[in-house]
């Protein structure tokens, strides 16, 4: 029976790609993959490898899941090279643990081949280092996507936190969000940015503050998938001009 690898595609471009990646994404039989993974790293299937795209779409997600783990575990007990794909690394919010678990309680082998995650590189593409020591002691990255309840981060916690917030899935429910940061003290002034589709062709960005993020959002058409960067590293966003057209550069920019 061969290993399973579960394999980070990275944010688009495959020249983001590692190494590894690609030679176990030419090596497959079979590809489960994301509705996330840029259609140019598909391309770089073997023509006879099968490719099955497993994506969210609504529904019962537990079921979804589990017919994922299904799904991969019988194609590795029939014999074929499995590559579970999966954008960016597959063990940044993309469920990467549990396909583990679940292969491994099947008594299947896996590897894991890192990606580039979008949390790192979508910021980077514009010029901001998430951890740069001259404005934070580091970068939590967290999910905009669960709000109430308990698994919600603890925003004002955060707040306080001096650290970069890099969010990810929090788009949608991005003016929440912003609310549970100003509830926890942090100012309306504080840099922030948004990128959207890092590294594709349809890449968009946007510089503003958290006072102005929802309005930015709105006005700039910003579209899912994208990171929210909150914290004053978002200075550093290079060619700030250019981003003009979509955002605000308010004090981003102002302080310079
Ligand atoms: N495993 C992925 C994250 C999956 S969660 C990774 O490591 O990058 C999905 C979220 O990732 C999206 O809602 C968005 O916040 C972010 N994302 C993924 N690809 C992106 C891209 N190309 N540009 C901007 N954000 C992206």
């Amino acid at each position: 029976m061969n290993t399973v690898s579960l394999v980070g595609a990275g944010p688009g471009d495959p020249e983001l790609l590692t190494v590894r990646a690609l030679k176990r994404l030419q090596d497959a039989d079979v590809v489960l993959t994301d509705d996330l993974v840029d259609a140019r790293v598909l391309a770089l299937l073997r023509s006879d490898a099968r490719l099955l795209r497993v994506g969210k779409r609504g529904g019962c997600v537990s079921t979804e899941q589990r017919f994922i783990h299904e799904l991969m575990i019988r194609e590795a007990r029939s014999g074929a090279r499995v590559v579970r794909l999966k954008g960016g690394d597959p063990f940044v919010f993309g469920r990467g643990g549990e396909e583990v678990t679940a292969l491994r309680e099947a008594g299947i082998e896996v590897e894991v081949v890192s990606g580039l995650t979008a949390g790192i590189a979508a910021p980077a593409s514009i010029g901001i280092p998430v951890t740069d020591r001259r404005h934070a002691p580091g970068v939590a990255f967290v999910t905009g996507h669960r709000q109430d309840g308990e698994d919600a981060p603890d925003w004002a916690a955060l707040a306080r936190s001096g650290l970069t917030l890099v969010i990810y899935m929090g788009l949608a429910r991005a003016e929440a969000l912003v609310a549970a940061l100003r509830a926890g003290g942090m100012p309306a002034a504080m840099p922030a940015a948004v990128i959207s589709a890092a590294h594709t062709e349809h890449q968009r960005q946007a510089i503003c503050t958290l006072g102005t993020l929802a309005a930015t959002l709105k006005r700039a058409r910003i579209a899912s998938p994208a990171i929210l960067v909150v914290g004053e590293v978002v200075r550093e966003a290079a060619q700030l001009e250019q981003l003009l057209p979509f955002g605000e550069q308010a004090s981003a920019g102002g302080s310079r």
